[in-house]
């Protein structure tokens, strides 16, 4: 079951066991990597193919790979907000403070095994300490939207302003079943601009889609980039065939 918001803001014990599953958890998170899909986007950014890339990941990964125009929708796991001042720090720093609080579980490196969840159900999570803000002693969450939160209003706003200077909309690896992302689909639909959707399953906008492609991202992105970089280099070379 996800922590949803009001049980993480209204009671302690929510976030100590949410901060102490975090903890373990944490170590397997800092380890994943780009990959082909993440790395295609990029290079369709590069190449100017991209207005902006709206994600609902929460991992980072499409700015290690390199993407720069990124609105991450739905937040950041490597940030942590203060609910009273808005500040933020990194993630990975919070981990620091999280282990000096509480130097017995952060020894629990055995649990960080498939398993792992099921042997933290074990543990008595009411001695595991959170520190709140150091600014301002506010209520530290995970820079991430939780379920029964809102998208931030100034995010959605900045999505759609880049959806208006769009062209298109390509929906890529998404059901779009959780409406934050939906909604972007529709708007694109009822402005008249072409959807396209790369998917192994259904999405709820198929009835939206000028174009669906059911199969793999990576294998689909790589395919198109690979022709769009053929397309762009064959008046270059008709240039250099009159230049001679
Ligand atoms: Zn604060």
């Amino acid at each position: 079951m996800p922590v949803t918001f009001q049980a993480f803001t209204g009671d302690a014990a929510t976030r100590s066991r949410y901060w102490a599953r975090s903890l373990i958890g944490w170590r397997r998170f800092g380890r994943a990597q780009p990959n082909g899909t993440h790395a295609a986007l990029a290079e369709l950014e590069a190449n100017g193919r991209i207005e902006v890339l709206l994600t609902q990941n929460v991992d980072g990964l499409h700015q290690a790979a390199g993407s720069r125009n990124v609105i991450d929708l739905h937040g950041r796991l490597d940030r942590v907000r203060c609910l009273s001042c808005e500040r933020r720090i990194p993630r990975a720093d919070f981990q620091r403070e999280l282990e000096q609080c509480n130097p017995s579980w952060s020894e629990l490196d055995a649990l960080d095994a498939p398993d792992g969840d099921a042997d933290l159900e074990a543990l008595d999570f009411s001695t595991f300490a959170v520190p709140d803000c150091a600014a301002c002693g506010g209520l530290l969450k995970p820079d991430v939207v939780f379920f029964g939160e809102n998208v931030p209003g100034d995010r959605v706003e900045r999505a759609i302003a880049h959806l208006d200077r769009a062209d298109a909309m390509l929906v890529v690896g998404s059901s779009l079943m959780v409406y934050s992302g939906f909604r972007f689909a529709r708007a694109a639909a009822r402005a008249g601009k072409p959807v396209a959707a790369v998917n192994l399953g259904r999405t709820r906008a198929d009835d939206l889609l000028t174009l669906k492609v059911t199969g793999d991202c990576a294998a689909t992105l790589e395919a198109a980039t690979a022709l769009l970089n053929c397309r762009t280099a064959l008046p270059l070379s008709r240039l250099r065939e009159r230049a001679g």
